[in-house]
């Protein structure tokens, strides 16, 4: 029988130790710290992940699913970090590497690391079941507490949105609406109510995000969605925009800023008994124009207003683009890129469309021809 020691010194001849020079040097290495959860929170290596010695083999494979890519384990002084690097091996992993000396010599050498942030006892209660799933746990809180997610148009799939992204503890929430809260919106604006009548609904959202979660950040824009204010608004930051716009110039003024930018938008849309929901995400996937080259003729087009809609549509819709702006915020799943889902409610279907991307797209496409805004009015009239 071997000793620790002598177990410890055959397995370090078996795996590759690296020092921190050289494991900085590794192309593409994701890092992941072994240690117990109390060592973590005096402080960790900038970029690691962290998975306890004890549940490494459970769950490297979704945190690190890709094997090829080099695994830097570490440990405090490199013994822990050796025996999982043996480990990653024998589960296919290519390049799994130990880090010598590993945080302890790190830190003594005056390398930086990261003080980790932690919820309050508070949050941690609020949110206790986001942090019970392990995709999400209190490192997911984290982020979706840092995110922000603009909402364009505080009505049918606007109000879902509002009150379970709230609810999830999106830390900054953008809401864009000129309109002010009519008694006709009740029949399924459910972010409004009698106390609010006649008030924006950017005001009367907010106000029930606030009395939700006094955790979110409210910022409102109380105007329409033009060419003119765009830029303004997108400059505060947003990094997913849930599109509830009820009209087609603003669903190609949104889609073409958004290419430009970067920034992936969730895409509702619904009428009467039918509804649509997918993502746009810039360059990974089909915008809105690869889909809807030409905005259809304003006869076939009506509006809510017009068409009129089952109150609970746009409730179904708005969470289903709220469960992708959620997956987006916290980079878990599969989002709807690049697929269409439509819902019928009387029959209670879903249909998949796939959708690709148009490689002659006049905004997203290899040669584009509308680089800046046009007047998408005008577009949406001819
Ligand atoms: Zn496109």
């Amino acid at each position: 029988m071997a000793s620790y020691r002598e177990l410890l010194q055959q397995t370090k001849a078996e795996v590759e130790e690296v020092d921190a020079r050289e494991a900085q040097e590794l192309d593409g290495a994701v890092w992941v710290d072994v240690r117990r959860h109390d060592e973590w929170d005096e402080g960790y290596i900038p970029g690691a992940i962290h998975i306890p010695r004890g549940s490494l083999e459970s769950r490297i494979e979704s945190r690190v699913p890709d094997r090829t890519a080099p695994v830097v384990l570490y440990c405090a002084t490199g013994e822990r970090s050796a025996f999982a690097a043996k480990s990653l091996a024998e589960l296919g992993y290519e390049r799994p590497v130990s880090l010598a000396g590993g945080f302890v010599d790190w830190k003594r050498n005056g390398r930086e690391i990261t003080l980790p942030r932690s919820l309050s006892p508070e949050r941690r209660a609020r949110y206790s079941r986001h942090i019970l799933i392990p995709e999400i746990g209190e490192e997911g809180q984290l982020k979706l507490l840092d995110s922000r997610i603009l909402l364009l148009g505080a009505g049918g799939l606007g109000s879902p949105a509002a009150l379970y992204l709230a609810a999830a503890g999106v830390g900054h929430i953008g809401i864009v609406d000129a309109d002010i809260v009519d008694e006709s919106n009740l029949q399924r604006q459910i972010a409004h109510s009698l106390n609010t009548l006649g008030s924006p609904k950017v005001d009367s959202a907010k106000r029930t995000i606030e009395a939700l979660n006094p955790d979110v950040e409210v910022t409102t824009y109380r105007e329409r969605l033009t060419s003119e204010n765009i830029d303004a608004i997108l400059d505060d930051g947003w990094e997913i925009i849930v599109d509830g716009a009820d009209n087609f110039p603003t669903r190609y003024l949104l889609n073409d800023a958004s290419v430009w930018r970067g920034i992936p938008i969730v895409h509702g849309s619904i009428y009467r008994f039918e509804g649509q929901v997918t993502v746009f995400d810039p360059h990974a996937g089909p915008c809105y124009r690869c889909l809807f080259p030409e905005p259809p003729p304003v006869e076939l087009a009506p509006s809510c207003s017009e068409g009129g809609v089952l109150g609970v549509l746009p409730g179904i819709v708005g969470t289903l683009q709220t469960n992708e702006a959620l997956k987006l915020a916290l980079g878990i799943g599969d989002p709807l890129v690049g697929r269409l889902l439509l819902f019928d409610a009387l029959a209670t279907e879903f249909h998949e469309v796939h959708v690709n991307r148009n490689p002659n797209c006049p905004v997203c496409g290899e040669n584009p021809t509308i680089t800046e805004y046009v007047d998408y009015v005008e577009f949406c009239a001819r």
